[in-house]
């Protein structure tokens, strides 16, 4: 199946705020996807309308987020349950830094509805690092079932590499996410026990024209395979 599993909504506040869930999910069936996550900086809360408008439009869906470390780097998290994702969003909660949002400067931060309707806007700036390092959030994301994949890992802000150096082989990670296929032999050659993570090209859409094209796919068995540590 064609995927694009990184795709910000209007509540992430470097996002357009064009990013509803009808308008993200309309794009993404245009494009021929037939798998997507929406994973949000630091929150869940655009997760319940995006799976009624995912149900209702039949697009295939996993849970996401993507959180930032103490160590500013960036990780992304997926679950099959939606309960799962929203008791996690919840923990989560406790954890990120109280600073309010700027909207001029960082960018709104709207919680919409299935109707692409403002529900709320979310005050808290979640574009800050939680209260958690990566092994800390790693063991937590497992406990709810959930799968870990390290975000644009050559990326020159919030990579793992470009803020820890390299990636640690302690650290206890299901998937990578790169930008394309280059990327994988250069990280290959480099840390040859990656190759049996699975592997991921996303978008890290923050506009609709830059969700993906029906290019990169998954089969059921890299998705069985992203969750075979995960009980
Ligand atoms: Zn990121
Ligand atoms: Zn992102």
């Amino acid at each position: 199946m064609f995927y694009d599993l990184h795709i910000h909504s209007a509540l992430s506040p470097c996002a357009d705020n064009d990013m509803t869930a009808n308008n993200i999910i309309n794009m993404a069936k245009l494009k021929g996807l037939d798998l997507i996550a929406i994973c949000d900086h630091n929150s869940v809360k655009q997760q319940l309308a995006i799976s009624k408008v995912a149900k209702e439009k039949g697009i295939d869906l996993l849970y996401g987020i993507e959180i930032q470390t103490k160590e500013e780097v960036h990780v992304l998290a997926y679950f099959n349950k939606l309960e799962d994702c929203l008791a996690f969003g919840n923990e989560i909660e406790t954890l990120r830094l109280k600073i309010k949002n700027e909207p001029r400067y960082f960018g709104d931060q709207l919680i919409l509805d299935a109707n692409d309707e403002i529900v709320t806007i979310e005050e808290w700036l979640l574009i800050a690092s939680l209260e958690l390092d990566l092994d800390q959030l790693t063991w937590m994301i497992h406990q709810y079932h959930g799968v870990v994949v390290l975000a644009h890992v050559l990326d020159r802000i919030n990579g793992i590499i470009q803020q820890l150096g390299f990636i640690p082989q302690t650290l206890v990670f299901d998937g990578i996410e790169i930008k394309s296929e280059d990327q994988r032999s250069l990280l290959i050659k480099q840390y040859p026990w990656l190759s049996d993570k699975v592997w991921l090209i996303n978008s890290d859409a923050h506009s609709l024209d830059q969700i993906s094209d029906a290019k990169n796919m998954l089969t059921k068995q890299d998705l069985l395979n992203l969750w075979r540590n995960v009980t």
